[in-house]
């Protein structure tokens, strides 16, 4: 009899929290690199989709394209409550250059050409406005390291997309900073960047909506010799490279 209950409830029960113990242990993936400024704890979309029905209604809203352009750690002092831990974030330097004036500097230049072609541009800090919705966010950040041969840029999209379109920006970008810049591309995706902070919209009020389209980019390592000397010499050309690839991004999607 005690045998019979046993297995009718109590092996089920073992075996669920087994199978449940898994999951969890599971999707416990490793923390790499906490700083500079990815969100540093676990930071997954809720997972009822059901939450998110009303995104599949969503339009557009009328209007010129327009594009969201944020100056990596520029007045990082300023971050709200939520995100009072990127106040301590200046960003990266070396060489008496900082990575905050390589950012402006690149980030105003590509403002001034998209400016000129008609699209509606916001430069922003740090601070995200709330609900942040545009065609186009890109993030404009310069990486730094202890290793000062270690060089190269990347890009990276959220881990998730609700747009589906950050691939294709992203795509449309790269091509035209490689070749434009030279700079060679760095394989290492950090967590922290496609985890940014700005693209947690479920997360963090000052964050994109969830139907703007965004990127992160690092143009390489101020702390590297090679790239520092290109990004200080040459922001014209790395914004021209940046600028064409938004440009031909807006154009695939009809927004032009
Ligand atoms: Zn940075």
């Amino acid at each position: 009899m005690i045998h019979t209950i046993m297995l009718k409830f109590l092996f089920p029960i073992v075996v669920l929290t087994l199978v449940f113990g898994i999951i969890v242990w599971q999707s416990k993936d490793p923390m790499s690199g906490a700083p500079p400024y990815g969100v540093t704890d676990r930071d997954e979309i809720p997972q009822e989709q059901y939450r998110f029905e009303w995104l599949k209604n969503w339009k557009r809203p009328e209007g010129p394209a327009r594009v969201g352009i944020q100056v990596g750690h520029y007045k990082h002092q300023e971050a709200p409550e939520e995100l009072k831990k990127l106040r301590s974030n200046s960003g990266a330097s070396a060489g008496s250059v900082n990575e905050v004036d390589i950012n402006y500097k690149i980030a105003a230049l590509v403002r001034d050409i998209l400016v000129s072609q008609g699209i509606q541009v916001d430069l922003l800090p740090t601070t995200v406005p709330p609900n942040y919705l545009a065609d186009v966010f890109i993030s404009i950040h310069a990486d730094g390291s202890d290793d000062e041969t270690k060089s190269g840029y990347k890009f990276a999209s959220p881990w998730r997309d609700f747009t589906g379109d950050a691939e294709l920006l992203l795509q449309s970008i790269e091509p035209e900073y490689a070749s434009a810049t030279g700079i060679p591309k760095d394989p290492v995706i950090t967590r922290n960047m496609r985890g940014y902070y700005a693209f947690s919209w479920w997360r963090f009020e000052h964050a994109i909506h969830p139907m703007t389209t965004a990127i992160i980019a690092e143009l390489g390592f101020v702390s590297n010799f090679s790239d520092r000397r290109f990004l200080t010499n040459n922001p014209d050309i790395a914004a021209a490279a940046l600028a064409t690839g938004i440009v031909n991004y807006l154009d695939d999607k009809k927004l032009l």
